[in-house]
């Protein structure tokens, strides 16, 4: 495996940084999550967008273009020789001193590993998943907006741990107001009356680039989607619910605090849905 770090390329036991970053100490950074589907990047562009749109909000200067940015990640996946894979694709503030003040790291670190892509086993996407509402909420976003994919996750990773103790893959996070926002690291969607539905976007959320394939495919097989205030109530009440995100694709979900979502099963739109998001896939790659 060959990852790399500022220039240079290195085996993952040799991959380090130092002790001095502020990513580590502070959190100071931001990521994305990428996709490879047959050796092509999955929505490259609108990843590196989002990438740098995160590093603009919390005003960190990533050291290269976003097009020798897309050059890198093409590089890193063709070094790597994957055809099916994932990018973990990390910009931190750099090395500075132990001071929170990031005026003393004079440069950003660019990491970027190519790995293979941790699934869902394979029945879960068949029969759908429980999850549970967090009591962690999500990011408020007049603390830190959730739209900036920031490497300050410590609310995900604790509700991701609730999640995991209740037996749960993943749980539903509210904003600080108790509307629905989205998962530890999915977007979450719910079918009503053959509409697709999910939390707007000044709810709390972050902009995921499968939530808008998502919308895309559905749109393109002529259902009617809306984004909208949601609560638990709504998702409770539905007709259908599943999540999305890049390294989930899209999984349903078939019972939401104890209550069955529908007939407890995975729906017909969200199947629906999911074909053709899969061919949206298979057109790009
Ligand atoms: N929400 C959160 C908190 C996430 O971390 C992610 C992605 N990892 C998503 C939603 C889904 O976004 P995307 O579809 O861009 O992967």
């Amino acid at each position: 495996m060959q990852i790399y770090i500022d220039g240079n390329w290195f085996d993952k036991d040799e991959a380090k940084i130092s002790v001095y970053d502020h990513g580590l100490l502070y959190g100071d950074g931001v990521f994305e999550g990428i996709r490879i589907y047959g050796g092509t990047i999955f929505r490259l562009k609108e990843h590196v967008r989002r990438l740098y749109d995160s590093a603009k909000a919390i005003m960190l200067t990533i050291p290269m273009t976003a097009v020798e940015m897309e050059a890198l990640l093409i590089e890193a996946v063709e070094r790597n020789n994957k055809q099916e894979g994932y990018i973990r694709l990390v910009i931190t503030r750099g090395v500075g001193d132990l001071g929170i003040n990031p005026a003393t790291c004079p440069k950003a670190s660019v990491i970027a590993i190519v790995d293979d892509i941790a699934l869902y086993p394979a029945e879960h996407y068949e029969k759908g998943i429980k999850v549970i509402t967090a009591s962690t909420r999500r990011n408020s976003p007049d603390a830190l907006d959730p739209k900036i994919k920031s490497l300050n996750y410590l609310n995900n990773v604790m509700a991701k741990m609730e999640a995991r103790q209740a037996g749960c893959l993943e749980a539903i996070m509210l904003n600080r107001e108790g509307k629905v926002a989205e998962c530890t690291g999915d977007n979450i969607f719910y079918v009503r009356n053959g509409v697709l539905i999910t939390p707007s976007g000044d709810q709390g959320a972050l902009k995921g680039i499968t939530r808008d394939v998502v919308i895309e495919a559905a749109e393109g097989i002529g259902m009617e989607t809306r984004a909208v205030p949601t609560t638990l109530y709504d998702l409770y009440t539905a007709d259908e619910c599943f999540l999305t995100g890049t390294a989930a694709e899209m999984i349903p979900v078939t019972t939401i605090d104890g209550r069955s979502i529908g007939e407890g099963k995975p729906g017909p739109e969200t199947s629906k849905i999911r074909e053709a998001f899969q061919a949206l896939i298979r057109n790009e790659r």
